[in-house]
């Protein structure tokens, strides 16, 4: 996706979908955004997301070490774990997930407990609030719900707007349905994704990039509308080899 003086590129496409029989899945969406001299990402992925991102790095001749900024939707590991992989980087998450996420129990949420004790000593750390600019042209919306201090980024761009919601909005049926799968209060949640609706629908040609699925646009009628396939498969050793796979596609068309 281009937008003037922005160039922005999807590295991991997120995936709307939960493993059934092994706990969550965590598939989530990676973007890097180029701007002058400065380099972002939004979000940054867990433990299965670093191969995948440092080699979609490396096609751009990019190496960790050139990321000057890192943008966090919100405290879980899915999401933000790999910030370890850029400690130079301004790391900017909203202040009350920061303090939320330093309060959670030991080992009963998805926030990476240990991670988020470290990144919370980072001297690069920056403690965002509502509505603050944390990048050139782009702003932090609180859109509460998922978790206290999720936030949506709103780039705002000449031509539109590209509005990253996080787990803020997951999916296509979460921002359709204004219904919420994880969440510790619905109503909070709807009234963070009718917010993320209203950017939405601000400028026409505005993009929402979710953090568990494909970009969208709005079709004439106003309808969430794909710009990108779906990609997902999973290779499992079924056979006696370990040369004999199997490849399970999970995309229905
Ligand atoms: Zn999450």
């Amino acid at each position: 996706m281009k937008l003037s003086g922005y160039n922005i590129d999807i590295l991991v496409t997120g995936f709307p979908g939960k493993s059934v029989c092994h706990g969550s899945l965590g598939w989530s969406t990676i973007v890097l955004i180029r701007h002058r001299d400065r380099l972002a990402l939004i979000d940054v992925g867990a433990f299965g997301h670093r191969k995948l991102l440092l080699s979609a790095l490396e096609e751009r001749n990019l190496s960790p070490s050139d990321i000057t900024d890192v943008l966090l939707t919100h405290s879980h590991y899915d999401h933000a774990l790999n910030w370890v992989l850029f400690p130079k980087a301004r790391t900017v998450i909203a202040d009350i997930e920061m303090n939320w996420a330093l309060e959670q129990p030991w080992g009963e949420t998805p926030v990476p407990e240990l991670y988020v004790r470290e990144l919370n000593l980072l001297p690069s750390l920056v403690r965002a609030k509502d509505g603050e600019e944390v990048f050139p042209g782009i702003t932090m919306h609180l859109a509460p719900g998922h978790t206290p201090g999720c936030v949506a980024f709103k780039l705002a761009g000449a031509e539109h707007d590209i509005i990253f919601t996080g787990d803020a909005a997951k999916n296509r049926a979460e921002l359709v349905s204004r219904d919420t799968d994880m969440t510790y209060d619905p109503m909070v949640s709807a009234n963070s994704i009718e917010m993320i609706w209203n950017l939405w629908t601000a400028r026409g040609g505005n993009i929402v990039v979710p953090g568990h699925d494909v970009p969208m646009d709005l079709d004439p009628d106003g309808k969430p509308r794909y710009l990108a396939r779906r990609e997902a498969a999973i290779s499992a050793w079924y056979g006696d080899t370990i040369d004999e796979t199997t490849i399970i596609n999970l995309v229905i068309d």
